[in-house]
C-alpha cells in the first residue's frame, strides 16, 4: 500500500471525490484517508490519463538527496585519499605509523596524533611540497570493501604493501583484485627494503606472473622499494601516490555545504557519540546541520587528526564530529541540511527504511535469478568467485568457466584462490554483485553468516564438471528454479 485517495487524488490534481468515485466503479470502497495497493492505484490513475512510476523508497531518499553538479570554475584539486592494503605482517600497519611519525607529529604542535579512522599529511619538501595526502587508517582490504559494498567510494589510489623478503600472498592477491574490481590505481610499495635477504626483483617477478608488469620493468604499475622501518623510500611512494592521483584530476568544490562520508563512529564515554567524517566536496563547519544515515544533529565540535579543535573542514580532510544523537554506520554518506525539518524528514524516512531493510535488502545476482534477468535484458556480465582446495582445480575451473563466455553475456572471474571461502569473499561478492563457488571447500561460519544477510549465493561442488554444467545451464536461462 502506498498513498491514500486523497493524496492520490492531489497528485493528479483532481478531487478526492473522483478518486473514490473511480474505486468504486471498481467495487472497492475507498474513504478519504484510505491507503490503495500498486494495482489500484495504477487502474485509478490510468482513468485520468496518468500513468504511475513505483520509486522505492530508496530511490526517494536518494532522490531527496541529489546533489547539484559543481560549474567547472568552482573546482579545486584536493588531496588523494589512500587506502593501505596487503598481506598480513607485510608491513601495512609500520607503513602508516611512519607515515604519520614522520609527516604529521614532528613539526606540529602538541605532536601526539590522534586515532580517528583517516590522517592527513602535507609533503614538506621536493616538488610535490605543500601538496597532501589522507590516509584512512585502517589498514586491509576488509574495510574498503565493506564501505564499497554499502555503497561508497572513497579511496582514490591504494597502496599495496609486499614484504620484499617474502612473496606475491593469497591476500595479496586478494588485495590487487579489491583494487582492480573497484578500478583504484594501485602503487606497490615493495617493504622491508632493509633487510638483508630483501629480494624485490623477486616480487617483481611474482608480479609479473599474476599479470602485473610493475613500471622498472617496463609495465604500468608504479612500485617503489620502502622501508617501513628506516623510511628509506617512503618519500618517494608517496610522490608516486601523488602522481597517480594528478592522472586522477581529483576536484572538489570547497565553497558549498559539506557532502562526505561516514569512516568510523563511536560512543566515547566522555563525549558522547562520536563520528568521523571524511568531506569530499565542500566545507564543513561548526552549527551546521549534518545528516549522517540516519542520524542529524548540529556540529557542536570538531576535532582534527591531531586532537585539535577546528572551526571548518574543507575537502578531503578527515574530521571527528560532536553532535550526531546516534552512531551511523562506516560507509554512510552525510550531507549538511539547510533545514533541521528537511533533514528530519529524510532521516525518518531513512529509519523506517532501515527498519524494512530484510525485505528490501539489495537483490543480488544468484544463478536462479539470471533468467529473470536475462529475460528483462539487464544481464550482461555474471560475476565469479571462486574458492578451491587446490590451485590446479582453482584454475581448471576458472578456465573453464571464463569458456561460457558468449556475445550476451561476459564471464569475469573477479577473485580466486586456495581456501575456505572467507568473509572477505563474501563482501567482495556483496560489492561485485558476484557468486561464490566452492569446489571441495566450505564457508567459514562467519562467511555463511554474511552470506545468508546479503543474500549472497554460495554454490558448493564436489565435481567441476557439475559446476560448469549447472553455471551454463543458468546462463542459458535453463536451470530449475530450486524449492
Ligand atoms: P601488517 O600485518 O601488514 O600491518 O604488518 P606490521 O606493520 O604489523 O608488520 C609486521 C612485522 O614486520 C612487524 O614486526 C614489523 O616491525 C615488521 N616490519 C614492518 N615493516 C618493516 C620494515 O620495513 N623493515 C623491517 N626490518 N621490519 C618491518
Amino acid at each position: 500500500e502506498f498513498i491514500s485517495a486523497a493524496e492520490l487524488a492531489s497528485l493528479m490534481n483532481v478531487s478526492v471525490n473522483e478518486v473514490i468515485a473511480a474505486c468504486m466503479r471498481m467495487g472497492i470502497f475507498a474513504s478519504i484517508n484510505q491507503r490503495l495497493d500498486a494495482e489500484t492505484i495504477q487502474i485509478v490513475a490510468l482513468e485520468f490519463n496518468y500513468e504511475v512510476e513505483f520509486i522505492s523508497a530508496e530511490e526517494e531518499v536518494n532522490f531527496d538527496m541529489a546533489e547539484e553538479v559543481d560549474a567547472e570554475e568552482d573546482l579545486q584539486t584536493r588531496a588523494p585519499i589512500v587506502t593501505i592494503m596487503g598481506h598480513v605482517d607485510h608491513g601495512k600497519t609500520s607503513l602508516l605509523d611512519y607515515i604519520r611519525r614522520a609527516k604529521v607529529a614532528s613539526g606540529e604542535a602538541g605532536g601526539i596524533t590522534q586515532h580517528i579512522g583517516a590522517y592527513s599529511v602535507k609533503i614538506k619538501e621536493g616538488p610535490n611540497k605543500g601538496k597532501s595526502i589522507t590516509f584512512l587508517d585502517t589498514p586491509g582490504h576488509e574495510a574498503f570493501t565493506a564501505m564499497r559494498a554499502r555503497g561508497a567510494k572513497i579511496t582514490d589510489v591504494v597502496i599495496i604493501v609486499i614484504s620484499a623478503d617474502d612473496s606475491v600472498m593469497p591476500q595479496t592477491r586478494e588485495a590487487i583484485n579489491h583494487a582492480q574490481n573497484a578500478g583504484v590505481p594501485i602503487v606497490f610499495a615493495l617493504n622491508k627494503i632493509d633487510k638483508p635477504n630483501a629480494n624485490p626483483d623477486k616480487i617483481r617477478e611474482d608480479l609479473a606472473k599474476e599479470n602485473i608488469l610493475v613500471e622498472s620493468w617496463g609495465g604500468k604499475f608504479q612500485e617503489q622499494e620502502v622501508s617501513a622501518k628506516s623510511g628509506i623510500g617512503v618519500d618517494d611512494l608517496l610522490d608516486k601516490v601523488l602522481l597517480e592521483a594528478e592522472l586522477l584530476e581529483l576536484k572538489a568544490n570547497p565553497n558549498r555545504n559539506a557532502v562526505g562520508t561516514v569512516i568510523e563512529a563511536s560512543l566515547d564515554k566522555g563525549k558522547g557519540y562520536v563520528s568521523t567524517i571524511l568531506v569530499e566536496t565542500g566545507t564543513l563547519k561548526v552549527g551546521d546541520i549534518v545528516l549522517a544515515g540516519q542520524y542529524f544533529g548540529r556540529v557542536r565540535a570538531m576535532i582534527n587528526d591531531l586532537g585539535t579543535r577546528i572551526k571548518e573542514a574543507g575537502p578531503s580532510i578527515p574530521v571527528q564530529i560532536l553532535g550526531l544523537p546516534g552512531a551511523p554506520q562506516a560507509g554512510d554518506k552525510f550531507n549538511v541540511m539547510e533545514s533541521e525539518r528537511e533533514a528530519r524528514e529524510i532521516a525518518n524516512k531513512r529509519e523506517q527504511l532501515n527498519r524494512e531493510m530484510s525485505i528490501r535488502a539489495k537483490k543480488h545476482i544468484t544463478l536462479d535469478e539470471i533468467g529473470r534477468r536475462k529475460a528483462i535484458g539487464t544481464f550482461k556480465e555474471l560475476n565469479i568467485i571462486i574458492k578451491g582446495d587446490v590451485d590446479g582445480s582453482v584454475e581448471a575451473l576458472a578456465d573453464s568457466l571464463l569458456k561460457l563466455s558468449t556475445d550476451e553475456v561476459q564471464v569475469n572471474i573477479i577473485h580466486k584462490g586456495v581456501g575456505q571461502i572467507s568473509e572477505s569473499d563474501v563482501t567482495l561478492a556483496s560489492a561485485a554483485d558476484a557468486i561464490v563457488v566452492g569446489f571441495q571447500v566450505r564457508p567459514s561460519n562467519n562467511a555463511r553468516k554474511i552470506a545468508e544477510n546479503e543474500q549472497i549465493e554460495i554454490r558448493l561442488y564436489s565435481i567441476i564438471y557439475d559446476a560448469i554444467n549447472e553455471i551454463k545451464d543458468a546462463m542459458e536461462g535453463l536451470l530449475a528454479p530450486k524449492e
